[in-house]
């Protein structure tokens, strides 16, 4: 890979957090120490079970959150110093999951779609309508719709409008957040086809984070699994979808995927539940939860192998799956 358009190197989110109103503060590792690259144009799914930390990596990456260890790269210049935050939006925008909550129901379509252009200051205000018009010609909306509040829409069209402000700045990568899970089924594959065109069109990198598999499938290039806050898995699609090398990935592929949002991953086949972030278990996280788990595994943690590219002691070979 050339130089990465972005890079997180060892990157760590801890929170303080209580159980209880009288409990002390004890620290939730959301990101533990997360090192991904993503080349120009290539786009990376990012799949695991809510809680595992990927939409904690999202406001990493968008500077919704500051990062307690670690470094975001992009295209190999470090982005830090006082004007991180703005500097990261220009480049990286969202689209998040809920388009109902994403954009603000007073403000019209034209409003909430310039919004990026106003912030950094980009166009006269009459080049920045036009360039609203242009998005929304882009991304399949009439431009009399730029005069609608969001709340006269479908989930769909909402949709595009978050689209439209997410690319309205041309940015070079785009954090899709679940960006069709709180969608109906039929608008799903017009959204997602709608975002395979517009890679296609600006050239765009995506970071797709999902519980959807088929989904990421359908979309990625490579594929980065999160298990607690850590990446266990990262290969090119096709390789992992037809031979995951790591037990999560496997059990993540059996588990029957339904198309409901807001259900996450369902039925796991996994036995022991999803364990508390809080007081993580030793070892190998996933140890309880692993049918091939030995002594090594519950006492010492496994290191990602750079080269088969999995944090597992136990990896699965290619011919003892599917
Ligand atoms: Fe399972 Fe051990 Fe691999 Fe963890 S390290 S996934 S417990 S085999």
């Amino acid at each position: 890979m050339s130089v990465p358009i972005l890079e997180l190197d060892g990157i760590a989110k801890t929170y303080s957090v209580r159980q209880g109103m009288f409990s002390p503060k004890l620290p939730l590792k959301a990101v533990d120490g997360v090192s991904l690259k993503v080349g120009r144009g290539e786009t990376v799914g990012l799949v695991g079970e809510s809680g595992c930390g990927k939409s904690t990596l999202a406001k990493l990456l968008l500077g919704l959150e500051t990062p307690t260890a670690g470094r975001i790269l992009v295209d190999g210049v470090a982005v830090e110093g006082g004007g991180w935050r703005k500097e990261l939006s220009r480049r990286i925008q969202p689209i998040f999951q809920d388009p109902y909550s994403s954009l603000n129901p007073r403000k019209t379509v034209r409003q909430i779609v310039a919004m990026p252009l106003e912030v950094h200051g980009v166009a006269t205000k009459p080049e920045r309508d036009k360039m609203v018009e242009e998005i929304l010609d882009v991304v399949g909306l009439p431009r009399r719709a730029a005069d609608s509040t969001p709340n006269q829409m479908s989930g769909g069209q909402r949709q595009r409008v978050a689209i439209a402000r997410a690319l309205v700045m041309r940015p070079e990568v785009v954090i899709c957040d679940e960006p069709t899970s709180a969608l109906d089924v039929s608008v799903q594959a017009q959204i997602l086809n709608l975002l395979l065109e517009l890679r296609r069109e600006f050239g765009l990198t995506y970071l797709f984070i999902s519980h959807n598999l088929a989904v990421v499938e359908h979309l990625a290039d490579r594929v980065a699994v999160m298990y607690l806050g850590r990446i266990v898995e990262d290969r090119p699609a096709a390789e992992l979808f037809q031979g995951p090398a790591h037990p999560y990935t496997r059990a993540l592929l059996d588990s029957v995927l339904t198309p409901e949002p807001g259900l996450g991953i369902p039925d796991t086949q996994l036995g022991a539940v999803f364990p508390n972030p809080i007081a993580p278990p030793p070892g190998c996280a996933f140890h309880p939860r692993c049918a091939r788990a030995g002594d090594l595994c519950r006492t010492t943690p496994p290191p990602f192998d750079a080269e088969r590219r999995v944090a597992c002691h136990f990896p699965l070979e290619r011919s003892s799956v599917r």
